[in-house]
């Protein structure tokens, strides 16, 4: 498994699957959330409302997968992270439950390529740098990570890049 850092819009990536930083409505939001459903257009939301009819959206720490619309990519997995406040412990689980569940469903769906953003460190103000370790830490630590072929993960701001880039070089992490 190849691990790659990018800066750049996670909309406008290629890989098999991109992953959202949904809530649990799946109806689409601010930040990364709108962005994928403006550019994937219609698509990705009416099958999102399929999956709310009839499981009743997604649960902090799960993900879904839809088609990706419009964009580039093949598949839209859709996960949702917490929110920092309360229980940092709990928090901490969660997002690194997002991370291997929509590992999961990646592999279930014969993904090979998947990109994700910085889960949570927007609107849900995770503190970046705990975020980027949970991230990193969750995607070596899956158990099946030898059938993916390439992880991205896309910063859009600079502060998360250079985060990312400063962990990426630490061993200790894996
Ligand atoms: P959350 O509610 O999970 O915090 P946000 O969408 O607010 O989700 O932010 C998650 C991360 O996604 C943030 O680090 C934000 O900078 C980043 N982000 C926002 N738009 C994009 C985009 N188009 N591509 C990649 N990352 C993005």
């Amino acid at each position: 498994m190849i691990l790659e850092l990018l800066k750049a819009d996670i909309t406008e990536i290629q890989v098999d699957a991109i992953v959202n930083a949904a809530n649990t409505s799946l109806l689409g939001g601010g930040g990364v959330d709108g962005a994928i459903h403006r550019k994937g257009g219609n698509a990705i939301l009416e099958e999102c409302i399929q999956i709310r009819n009839k499981q009743g959206g997604c649960k902090v720490g799960e993900a879904v997968i839809t088609t990706a619309g419009n964009l580039p990519s093949k598949y839209v997995i859709h996960t949702v992270g917490p929110v920092w406040n309360g229980d940092k412990e709990e928090k901490k689980n969660l997002l690194a439950a997002c991370y291997q569940k929509s590992l999961e469903l990646a592999v279930q769906n014969k993904i090979k390529t998947i990109a994700f953003p910085g889960i949570s460190t927007g609107i849900y103000r995770f503190p970046k740098d705990k975020a980027a370790e949970i991230a990193i830490k969750s995607v070596n630590n899956f158990d099946r990570i030898s059938e993916i072929d390439k992880v991205i993960f896309v910063c859009f701001d600079d502060e998360n890049y250079q985060i990312y880039e400063r962990l990426l070089k630490r061993v200790d992490l894996e």
